[in-house]
């Protein structure tokens, strides 16, 4: 099956960068060679380990900087929502992290009990993720904005004993459900004030923590001991538990290196909510190991906010999402271009596709172009990416990383072939045994062995990979539509729509056919300010038949004023076409915008 993708005009385009007039000199310049001569032994050998044995996350992000050098440098930037700053060196975030873990010892929490964090971006969140992980209890980070049932059914499934929130979050979303949640045997909560009553059957969590001890010697971890508690988006689909373990930390800190050119001395800035896996593998926990200093944002998104916090804050790394980007595209460049960056030297996205169009809004903002990446809750980390030393090819997820093997696979009846011409669509498969790679999904070990074909991992993504070993993304392979004997993807009619000029946000779908099987149906939000018109409409068509072709420009467009999303931003196909034919909406305890 020859790739449509193959019609996209961006193939061939590259942008070239000049890595000698780059003001740090980038990681991973000989791609090749480094891929070559990795190895995660030897990335292993690159953690300090524990004292007493094994790995543990919270060694390798924190104590092992606690006595070193890096004692007094800022671990976390903290900037809340009323303007507090508060920042916890090193040092300082390896004793609150230690009397956090001892308030769990003398609450007679063990290892292997699973812990739920529902707050917003404060410090109590980081010093308790970072802390549980000490005493090898296991984190689940729950997203502050999910409603009470999300909420619950998370708990339930994980079968949490700890839960720390706040005393507003606790009252609002889990106070009404606490006797249905018999597995919860404690609720530490953060009061907003002195004069914030502690609801009742809670603790305090900051009388605990002062009167614990700041030392707390971390016990052997073996490296295969359970860590992290991870719920996948709910974009397809009702949210899967990954479960990581302490051992991904080889994986968290490496692919940070490679992938954002993170090192000792940058200021880190992960706009992603600690409630979703980039929020705790990059927004906690890789920037840490290396001795990065981690800005947290308390705030919700603002553009002209967040181009002053850049700049205010000589953020070095940014690394954030599609749907932020499309946001800040909406409201033009002009608000970016009235501040400079002179410490920003790169900036990165996740968790969708990056269409052409932000690639270069990057540079036309920042002086930067943006380099999408791509990975999934249950890779623990980041697998494909566009490197800060490489030329970047816009609309590509870009090439494995360095101790990645990533492969365009088919499935056959007794397993799968792997697809070496390059070009094709197919499957995106990777080579198991990374160190963060799931070990398995809560509760359905079924399902988690359907995941895997002797020695490959399927993602469940549609892709192709070029000449060069460039990957491009497709799309979700139940999103992707069959028309009239194409395989056609959602991503390259959406990124034809977003090229022009009245387009803010685009979702396309395959709604059922007599004649085709089915035809593409496009939902399209317009910039602010631009109507919807039939003149626009059959303008959008011809737009999208000139640089896709008839077989692919869609049939139908409907105007809508948003697209449904993930709370995490991701845009729900299913729930575009669940609506276009009336359908049962199916999960939508992770909607956020309803269209
Ligand atoms: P669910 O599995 O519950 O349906 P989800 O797959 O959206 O939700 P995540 O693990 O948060 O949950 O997201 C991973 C998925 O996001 C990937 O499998 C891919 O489909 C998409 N994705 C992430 N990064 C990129 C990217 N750079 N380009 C294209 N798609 C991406
Ligand atoms: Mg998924």
């Amino acid at each position: 099956m020859t790739a449509p993708g193959a019609r996209v005009a961006d193939v061939t385009a590259v942008m070239h960068k000049v890595v000698d007039a780059m003001p740090v000199a980038p990681n991973l310049v000989d791609y090749d060679t480094a891929r070559a001569q990795f190895s995660w032994d030897a990335a292993r050998a690159r953690l300090a380990g524990l004292p007493a044995g094994g790995v543990n996350i919270a060694h390798e992000a924190v104590d092992r900087h606690a006595t070193g050098d890096a004692a007094q440098t800022a671990a976390l930037r903290w900037l809340g929502r009323d303007g507090t700053r508060r920042t916890l060196t090193y040092a300082e975030l390896a004793a609150e992290t230690s009397r956090f873990a001892n308030v769990l010892a003398a609450l007679g929490v063990h290892a292997g009990d699973v812990l739920f964090m529902l707050a917003g971006r404060v410090p109590a969140l980081y010093i308790g993720v970072l802390g549980a992980l000490k005493h090898r209890v296991v984190v689940s980070p729950l997203f502050a904005a999910f409603g009470p049932d999300p909420i619950a059914t998370r708990i339930r499934r994980g079968e949490g004993s700890v839960l720390v929130t706040t005393a507003a979050l606790y009252r609002r979303k889990v106070a009404a459900m606490r006797a249905h949640l018999p597995s919860l045997s404690h609720v530490l909560v953060v009061r907003e004030s002195p004069d914030d009553v502690l609801p009742e059957g809670t603790h305090d969590l900051a009388a605990l923590l002062a009167a614990a001890s700041p030392v707390y010697h971390i016990a052997a971890t073996d490296p295969e001991t359970p860590a992290l508690l991870h719920f996948t988006s709910g974009t397809t689909g009702t949210p899967k538990g990954a479960l990581h373990v302490h051992a991904a930390v080889t994986a968290h800190r490496e692919t940070a290196r490679v992938a954002l050119d993170l090192r000792a001395g940058d200021v880190f800035w992960c706009t992603a909510d600690p409630g979703w896996v980039t929020g705790t593998s990059y927004g906690i926990i890789a920037p840490l190991c290396l001795g990065a200093t981690l800005v947290v944002d308390e705030g919700d998104y603002d553009a002209e906010r967040w181009y002053d916090l850049l700049a205010r804050e000589a953020v070095t790394v940014w690394y954030t999402a599609p749907t932020a980007v499309r946001m800040m595209m909406k409201g033009g460049s002009g608000a970016a271009r009235r501040h400079v960056y002179p410490a920003l030297r790169f900036i990165a996205s996740v968790g969708e596709p990056l269409n052409p169009q932000g690639v270069h809004w990057g540079l036309e903002a920042f002086g930067q172009p943006i380099h999408d990446n791509w990975w999934q809750t249950e890779t623990g980390g980041i697998m494909i990416a566009n490197f800060a030393a490489s030329d970047i090819r816009p609309g590509s997820m870009g090439r494995p990383l360095p101790g990645i093997d990533a492969a365009i696979i088919a499935r056959t009846d007794d397993g799968v072939r792997v697809i070496d011409e390059p070009g094709v669509q197919g499957e995106l498969a990777l080579r198991r045994g990374w160190p963060s790679m799931f070990r398995t999904y809560l509760h359905d070990a079924d399902r988690y062995a359907r995941c895997f074909a002797g020695a490959w991992y399927l993602t469940g993504d549609l892709a192709r990979r070029d000449a060069d070993g460039w990957f491009w993304f497709v799309g979700r392979a139940d999103d992707v539509i069959k028309s009239s004997g194409h395989l056609i993807g959602p991503f390259e009619v959406e990124s034809a729509l977003l090229a022009h000029p009245a387009v803010a946000e685009a979702g396309v779908i395959g709604k059922p056919d007599p004649t085709v099987g089915e035809l593409v149906k496009a939902f399209v939000a317009l910039k602010p300010g631009i109507a919807a018109s039939p003149t626009l409409e059959r303008e959008l068509l011809a737009h999208v038949r000139t640089r896709l072709g008839p077989a692919v420009a869609p049939r139908e467009i409907a105007f809508v004023p948003a697209l449904p999303r993930t709370r995490s931003g991701k845009i729900m196909r299913r729930l575009l076409k669940a609506r276009e034919l009336g359908l049962p909406e199916g999960d939508t305890s992770t909607l956020e915008t309803m269209a």
